[in-house]
């Protein structure tokens, strides 16, 4: 069985009767066991994969109506709900958490028969870049298994780029979907704000968080967006995208559109491969018609402080309810009195969530808050401002997604302000509500490259026609594994 095949080629190959979903499911199930134990993306494997494959090919073969999903199989990141399954956020404090109900994007997933195949790794409740603060242990990257995936949906990065699935939904607060992406060499979206549904995804910082598809291919990710996008009445920040179809036309091309290059992402600390490889990008998009030029983005210099900042705050409120009493109950209350109760139970939390929550209760607190979180407030404000000017005169904006190459796991560890700075050309695009998308362009060192497109909100189909026309630019190699 061919797993290397994109979804599309899927649902073709099913729909002619070629291969039927029961026999790649249960392919898909025997690589991840052959697999798994290397690059460790599989918190949960879904037992019942292969009988639901079976009841879909039954369908199919009833001619009764198929979703359009045909039983692919989908993996999850583990801080998305699926009703009846653990929900772990990689966390030792979710660890026996079963979901009582199902997300907006699993509702509509399921409706199309898609096949969650499992649930995969992330750093704990997604905080992170590099998958290493899973409380359950790293995941590896399947282009060097001695170097991160990225992250903080790192397991969903791993499971498409080593076929352990067809494509996977991550969730991006500050990169986390395009990060791994790149780092992986899959395609990364995260979608303008309110495209998706965040109803059941454990939140972080959700005023600019989005859960986003990890696919093979940039018509992978149209064909998901047009499955998993639309108006929630669960999720009150949800827009109406008119049920835009976001694979029709996808080939327009990108002739006579104009792009920024931004110019504060491709400055100081940029890795010499990754540079190339984005001047290489550019030069490609101009071949296809494009006008390149650079644009300045004066905040971008703040951007990873105002992120943190903000995040911290959202995420110290947001994950004040995991007390041992409302989640995450394993030891009784008698014999303490409220405060040690509560402290002993957020002992649970791993370093990086613990960090976290120590600037989260201290930078919006009383005295503080104007020095720190309304200043971050107003670069997002301000950077806002400036993304708006820019797209006045630009149709798209380009970076490299990540301004260095994967990195030895351990190696920026116990550094959080260097693992911070990695964020700075992805968090842009979470603090203005903008798409990004992150497609695999480039290899140094046998290490994946990828190349960063942004549009202005509400311009997604123009964003993945620009990245489809990239695409069609590359030709990479496979992945050893
Ligand atoms: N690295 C960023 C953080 O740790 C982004 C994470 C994300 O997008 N969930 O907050």
């Amino acid at each position: 069985m061919n797993l290397k095949i994109s979804a599309l080629e899927y649902v073709q190959e099913v729909k002619n009767g070629n291969i039927s979903a029961e026999d790649f499911v249960a392919s898909t199930i025997d690589q991840i066991k052959k697999i798994d134990d290397k690059v460790h993306a599989f918190l949960s494997v879904n037992d019942d994969a292969v009988q639901q494959a079976q009841n879909i090919d039954k369908k199919i073969k009833s001619g009764e109506n198929v979703g359009d999903c045909f039983g692919m199989p989908i993996s999850i990141k583990d801080n998305l709900c699926i009703k009846g399954s653990k929900t772990t956020c990689a966390s030792k404090m979710l660890e026996n958490f079963v979901a009582p109900y199902d997300a907006t994007v699993i509702t509509k997933l399921k409706q199309q028969d898609a096949i969650f195949i499992g649930k995969v790794n992330m750093d704990e409740f997604a905080m992170g870049l590099t998958t290493e603060f899973s409380a359950f242990g790293p995941s590896k990257n399947p282009w060097n298994i001695d170097y991160v995936p990225g992250g903080s949906s790192g397991g969903s990065a791993v499971s498409v780029s080593a076929f352990e699935c067809m494509a996977s939904i991550g969730s991006d607060t500050g990169g986390s979907v395009r990060n791994p992406a790149s780092f992986c060499s899959t395609v990364g979206y995260k979608p303008t704000y309110g495209l998706i549904s965040r109803f059941g995804l454990i939140s972080y910082a959700n005023s600019i968080e989005q859960i986003g598809p990890l696919t093979r291919t940039v018509k992978d990710t149209a064909f998901l967006l047009n499955l998993i996008s639309g108006i929630d009445p669960n999720d009150n920040t949800t827009i109406d995208n008119q049920n835009e179809d976001y694979l029709s036309d996808i080939d327009s091309g990108i002739e006579g559109k104009k792009i920024g290059i931004i110019k504060e992402m491709i400055g100081e600390g940029i890795d010499p491969a990754v540079l190339n490889a984005t001047k290489e990008a550019i030069s490609k998009l101009e071949k296809l018609g494009a006008i390149c030029e650079e644009v300045s983005l004066d905040m971008v210099k703040y951007s990873v402080a105002a992120y943190y900042t903000i995040t911290a705050t959202e995420a110290g409120s947001n994950l004040a309810r995991y007390d041992n009493l409302r989640y995450g109950y394993d030891f009784p209350v008698e014999g303490y009195e409220f405060n040690s109760y509560i402290s002993k139970a957020r002992r649970k939390f791993g370093p990086e969530v613990t960090r976290r929550m120590i600037l989260g209760g201290f930078v919006p607190s009383a005295g503080h808050a104007g020095k720190y979180f309304l200043k971050a407030l107003k670069v997002k404000n301000k950077l806002t401002k400036e993304v708006n000017e820019a797209f006045k005169k630009f149709d798209l904006l380009i970076s490299p997604t990540v301004p260095v190459l994967p990195f030895k796991i351990g190696e920026k560890i116990d550094d959080p302000i260097s693992l911070f700075l990695v964020d700075i050309n992805t968090v842009t695009a979470n603090l203005t509500g903008k798409p990004a998308i992150s497609i695999p362009f480039a290899h140094s060192n046998g290490l994946p490259i990828g190349i960063q497109l942004f549009a202005d909100s509400n311009h997604d189909k123009l964003l993945l026609q620009a990245a489809y026309a990239l695409e069609q630019t590359v030709t990479l190699p496979e992945v050893p594994i």
